[in-house]
C-alpha cells in the first residue's frame, strides 16, 4: 500500500472492484429493461468533473449515456445513437459539453505530434474546438443532418459549468 500521490493504476482498480462487491451485495436493479425507460440517449464529454446521472437525475435504466472525449459526434457516437434509437426506441438526443474542457488545448495538430512521436498518423480526427457554444451547434447539426438517426426533432445541447453543476442551454441558430 503506497501512500504517495502517484498510486499505481492496479491499485484504483481494486478499489474499483472492491466497490463493485459492495455495490452487488445490495443489488436491486435486476428487473430493470434494456430499453431505456424515458427514451433519451445523452452524448457527454468523458470529463471527470461531470457526473452525467447526477447532473440530469438520471437513474439506472432511464437513459444512454455515449461519452468520449469533448463529447464529439464522431462517426462511431452515431453508430451507437442509430442503435439507440432503432433497436431501443431512444426518441431524444441531450448533447452535454462543458467549460474547461481540454479539447479546447488541442488542435488538429495534435495528429501530427503523434505521427512524429509513434510514427503513424491516427485516422480519426483529433475534434478539436475553440468556441464550446459552437462545438456544440455544430454537433447538434451532425445530429438533426444524419441520414441513420430515425428522430432528429428532439435534439438540445448544453454546455454544463464544472463551477457551478448548471447547464446552459445552447441555442441551435
Ligand atoms: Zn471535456
Amino acid at each position: 500500500m503506497t501512500t504517495s500521490a502517484s498510486v499505481p493504476s492496479d491499485s484504483a482498480i481494486d478499489r474499483l472492484v472492491q466497490a463493485n462487491e459492495r455495490y452487488a451485495a445490495d443489488f436491486a436493479d435486476a428487473d430493470l429493461e434494456g430499453r431505456p425507460a424515458l427514451r433519451v440517449a445523452v452524448v457527454a464529454c468523458m470529463d471527470a468533473r461531470l457526473d452525467v446521472s447526477a447532473a440530469l437525475g438520471l437513474n439506472n435504466g432511464e437513459a444512454h449515456v455515449i461519452r468520449n472525449a469533448g463529447g464529439a459526434v464522431t462517426d462511431d457516437v452515431i453508430r451507437s445513437l442509430t442503435i439507440s434509437q432503432r433497436r431501443l426506441g431512444t426518441r431524444s438526443v441531450v448533447l452535454v459539453h462543458h467549460t474547461g474542457c481540454g479539447m479546447e488545448t488541442l488542435t488538429e495538430d495534435y495528429r501530427t505530434e503523434l505521427e512524429t512521436e509513434v510514427g503513424q498518423r491516427p485516422a480519426w480526427a483529433v475534434e478539436s474546438f475553440r468556441d464550446v457554444d459552437q462545438d456544440v451547434r455544430s454537433s447538434l447539426r451532425r445530429v438533426r443532418t444524419s441520414p441513420f438517426l430515425q428522430h432528429t426533432d428532439d435534439v438540445r445541447g448544453f454546455v454544463y459549468d464544472v463551477k457551478t453543476g448548471r447547464l446552459r442551454e445552447i441555442d441551435p441558430a
